[in-house]
C-alpha cells in the first residue's frame, strides 16, 4: 500500500505542516534504496531532488502563488526520456555515459510545473521487449513477487510506483510498454493517442507508433501529468496541434457509456482462464450497472502481432542506424579501418534482442522484399486502424485483456522471441491504430498476482478514457 498515492492529499500534508517536499524526497529516497534487489532505477539524482525540494519549500513559504500544477509530485523517467545534462542510454551499452544536450519537451513541461524528477529508471534495451530481462543493465524484478518479471519495455518504471519509490513515472509504449508492466504490476499505465504528447527528446524506437505514457495509482495524477505534457510543439511536427483539454478538470462521470469487446479475444486460446474470468465478471459488472455491452467480430485479431513487428522493425533499423561508434556512445577504439569500426561497434555493444530486430528490420525493407513484407504490413494496419476507428465510432470504448497471461517467471521466455512478441496481443492494436489506452487493475490470480484489463476509446478522446476509469473507482 503506497503512502501516498494522489497529489492532494501529499500537498495538504504538505501546507499542514505534517511532511515537507524535503521529507518527501527524503522517504522515497529511503524507498529506493530498501528496494535496491529490484534494479528498478539506473541513476538516482539523489542531491539534486533534494535540493529541488528544499527551494520548493521556500517557494511554498515565501511565494506560493508561483507554485506549478505539479508541486509535491515526485516523477521518475524512463532511461530513453532525455533530461539536459543527466545521463540517457535506453538500457544499452551503446550509449553508456552519454549525456542528454536538451530536455524531451514532456520533461520541459513538467519541469516548468515544478514536478521534481527523482531519478531514471531501467528498461528494456531501446525499449525493445515485453519483460525487461533485455537490459544491458540486468533485468528489473517484480516487486510482488521477485521471482516474476514486471512487464517490458518501462518494468523500472512500473516497479518505481508500484513499491512507491515516486507518486508517478514517465514511461514510453510503442506497442504496450506502458500498459503492460501496469497490468503486471497491479497499477494503472495510460498510453494517449498517437501525437497528443510530444516525442521530441525521446530515444526513437518505431517513430510512428512511439508515445509517452504515464504510471500513478489514480487517474489524476494521469490526467494532470497528461494535460501539463500534451499539446503542439515546434520541435516536432507529429505533436497534434488540437487544443489541449484541462483533463484533470472534466473527470464527470458519464450517464451511458457503450463497451465493446471482442469475442475472438475473450475466447482466445492463449487467453489465461483467470484472467478471462476476471474479464467476464467486468463486462457482467457493466452490464449490471445498465451499460450497453456487446461483443462484437474482429477478424484481425491474429494479423495484429506480425504486421507489428514487421513495420516496428523497419523503423528500428534505420532508427538505429545513427549508432555507429563515430559521432557519440561507444565505439571499438582497436578496429584499424572504417567499416570495421563501425561493425565492432555495433557488433558489442547492442544486445541480442536489439540485434535481431535490426537485422529483421533491414530484411523487410530489402528490396526483393520490401512490398512482401513492409508494404504488405502497411496495408494490415491500415485495415486494422480504420476498423478499430470505425469500431470506436459505433462504441465508447473497448474493453480487451491488458495481457494473456499473469507475469511469467524470470527467463520463461527469453529462448522464444516469437512466444514474447505474442504476449503482445491485446496491447498493441491501440499503437497500430493510434488510439488511447489505460490499463487498471482488477484483481489478482490465485496466486497473488495482479490483472490489469485496458480500455481504449477513438483517437483524442482522452477525456472521456480518463473519466470512465475514474468512475470504476480509480
Ligand atoms: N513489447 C513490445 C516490443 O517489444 C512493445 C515495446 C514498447 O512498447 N516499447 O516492441
Amino acid at each position: 500500500m503506497a503512502k501516498y498515492s494522489d497529489l492532494a492529499s501529499v500537498q495538504q500534508a504538505i501546507r499542514e505542516g505534517q511532511t515537507s517536499c524535503k521529507a518527501l524526497v527524503a522517504f522515497y529516497l529511503e524507498q529506493i534504496k530498501e528496494h535496491q534487489h529490484l534494479n528498478i532505477y539506473l541513476e538516482v539524482f539523489e542531491e539534486e531532488a533534494l535540493q529541488k525540494a528544499a527551494a520548493l519549500d521556500k517557494k511554498i513559504q515565501e511565494s506560493p502563488e508561483k507554485l506549478g500544477k505539479l508541486w509535491g509530485m515526485v516523477v521518475s523517467i524512463k532511461d530513453v526520456i532525455c533530461y539536459q545534462g543527466h545521463k540517457v542510454s535506453a538500457g544499452s551499452k551503446i550509449l553508456e555515459n552519454f549525456e542528454s544536450l536538451f530536455s524531451a519537451t514532456a520533461v520541459e513541461r513538467i519541469l516548468a510545473e515544478d514536478a521534481i524528477i527523482i531519478g531514471r529508471t531501467n528498461c528494456d534495451e531501446f525499449a525493445m521487449g515485453s519483460s525487461n530481462e533485455n537490459s544491458a543493465y540486468g533485468p528489473v524484478l517484480n516487486g510482488i513477487n521477485p521471482q516474476k518479471i514486471p512487464g517490458g519495455s518501462s518494468g523500472g518504471a512500473a516497479v518505481s510506483v508500484q513499491m512507491d519509490t515516486c507518486l508517478a513515472a514517465l514511461g514510453t509504449d510503442t506497442g504496450g510498454s506502458v500498459r503492460q508492466p501496469a497490468a503486471l504490476c497491479g497499477i494503472l499505465g495510460m498510453k494517449p493517442s498517437y501525437g497528443r504528447i510530444s516525442r521530441h527528446g525521446l530515444v526513437a524506437y518505431g517513430s510512428s507508433f512511439d508515445q509517452v505514457g504515464i504510471f500513478a495509482h489514480k487517474t489524476e495524477e494521469m490526467a494532470l501529468l497528461l494535460e501539463v505534457m500534451a499539446g503542439a510543439d515546434e520541435y516536432d511536427a507529429t505533436a497534434s496541434k488540437r487544443e489541449v483539454p484541462a483533463y484533470s478538470q472534466t473527470l464527470e462521470p458519464l450517464q451511458q457509456p457503450s463497451i465493446a469487446y471482442y469475442r475472438s479475444a475473450l475466447e482466445h486460446p492463449g487467453l489465461d482462464e483467470e484472467i478471462r474470468t476476471l474479464m467476464e465478471q467486468q463486462l457482467d459488472e457493466f452490464r449490471r450497472a445498465g451499460y450497453r455491452v456487446e461483443g462484437v467480430d474482429f477478424k484481425y485479431l491474429d494479423y495484429i502481432v506480425p504486421a507489428y513487428y514487421v513495420l516496428t522493425t523497419a523503423e528500428a533499423s534505420s532508427n538505429l542506424s545513427r549508432y555507429d561508434g563515430v559521432r557519440f556512445g561507444f565505439r571499438d577504439k582497436e578496429a584499424d579501418s572504417l567499416e570495421d569500426m563501425y561493425t565492432h561497434s555495433r557488433t558489442q555493444a547492442f544486445g541480442e534482442e536489439v540485434k535481431r530486430r535490426i537485422m529483421l528490420g533491414t530484411f523487410v525493407l530489402s528490396a526483393g522484399y520490401y512490398d512482401a513484407y513492409y508494404t504488405k504490413a502497411q496495408k494490415v494496419r491500415r485495415l486494422i486502424a480504420e476498423e478499430t476507428r470505425r469500431l470506436l465510432s459505433d462504441f465508447d470504448f473497448l474493453l480487451m485483456p491488458t495481457t494473456p497471461a499473469p507475469a511469467w517467471n524470470l527467463g520463461e521466455k527469453t529462448d522464444d522471441p516469437v512466444e514474447m512478441y505474442l504476449a503482445d496481443i491485446f496491447t498493441v492494436q491501440a499503437n497500430m491504430a493510434g488510439i488511447p489506452g489505460i490499463a487498471f487493475p482488477v484483481g489478482k490470480t490465485g496466486e497473488g498476482l495482479p490483472v490489469g484489463l485496458q480500455l481504449m476509446s477513438n483517437v483524442f478522446e482522452e477525456a472521456k478514457l480518463l473519466s470512465f476509469v475514474k468512475q470504476l473507482g480509480y
